[in-house]
């Protein structure tokens, strides 16, 4: 009676045996047959994504042969709201028109444009790293919903992510709508913890809402933060300091102009006004030469 137990056991184990090693085989096959390099988008480096965890598959523009060794001047857009404007809103020029965002976006894609984020600007800068023929940031401050809802798809679906400038202490966006964004290929900076004039604060203040901003967002979002946006554009000499003591790598204005290498917490940036369409971009970067 036992020896046939153990016999049957062994052949249920043997015929066991032979489908994990025909189901092991099948995948081998497959996965081998979609290795073509023409078909299968390559999982690249993720800079901003810090190495202690484990690496998620994430959007955004991603490395190819085009891109080269840059270390000139990088245009920084500056969005606030995308979607229709309240009429009772305070600054109405803070609103653009989904449709406007559209057709901006579609007008980079069209002239050889490639959104990337702040952070693989500075890899090309001071690391060696690459950038696509014509690099541009497109940077969102305070965490609007709109920037969630409508502009998130909208870069998504061009391959692009963008920089959100966030406080720590909230905004429209949940934290979960944040992550998503990060997944998404955006990159998200601190834009302080309560957004204060950082010129008016006592040096406890000011680290209180540098490093303290810092480590709110990286414990809530479980990512690194690396660069900084300076409230409503108010900095001085002390601020800047104070910005890179913190740890960051660069901090971004609202100074009009392209963002130099040479100036890594002094970041000048384009604005984007309300009413602001495809025309309207393409005249301010040709102002700059880019
Ligand atoms: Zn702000």
């Amino acid at each position: 009676m036992r020896r046939q137990q153990i016999r049957r056991r062994r052949v249920l184990f043997g015929a066991i045996g032979v489908v994990v090693v025909i189901a092991a085989a099948i995948l081998l096959l497959t996965r081998g047959g979609s290795d073509d390099p023409a078909t299968t988008p390559t999982v690249a480096e993720q800079p901003d994504t810090p190495s202690t965890t484990k690496k998620p598959e994430r959007g955004g523009a991603q490395p190819d042969d085009s891109w080269k060794p840059h270390t000139g001047p990088v245009p920084i857009l500056m969005y606030h709201v995308i979607g229709p404007a309240a009429g009772s809103e305070d600054y109405p020029g803070l609103f653009l028109d989904t449709d406007d965002f559209q057709a901006q976006v579609d007008w980079l894609a069209q002239n050889g444009y490639t959104a990337v984020t702040l952070i693989q600007v500075q890899n090309a800068w001071y690391d060696g790293g690459t950038l696509p023929p014509k690099p541009i940031v497109l940077s969102f401050d305070d965490g609007y919903l709109g920037q969630y809802l409508y502009a998130t798809p909208i870069l998504e679906k061009q391959g692009w992510g963008g920089q959100l400038n966030l406080k720590s202490e909230g905004s429209d966006l949940s934290s979960k709508q944040v992550k998503k964004m990060h997944r998404a290929g955006w990159e998200i900076a601190s834009h302080t913890i309560t957004h204060p004039d950082l010129t008016t604060l006592d040096a406890t203040g000011l680290e209180h809402e540098l490093v303290g901003s810092k480590q709110e967002l990286e414990r809530d979002l479980g990512i690194e933060i690396v660069n900084f946006c300076y409230p409503a554009g108010r900095y001085d000499d002390t601020v800047a300091q104070a910005v890179e003591a913190a740890g960051y790598r660069g901090a971004t204005t609202v100074n009009p102009g392209l963002a130099e290498k040479s100036m890594p917490f002094e970041l000048n940036r384009i604005r984007i006004d309300r009413g602001d369409g495809a025309d309207a971009l393409a005249e301010k970067l040709a102002a700059l030469d880019v």
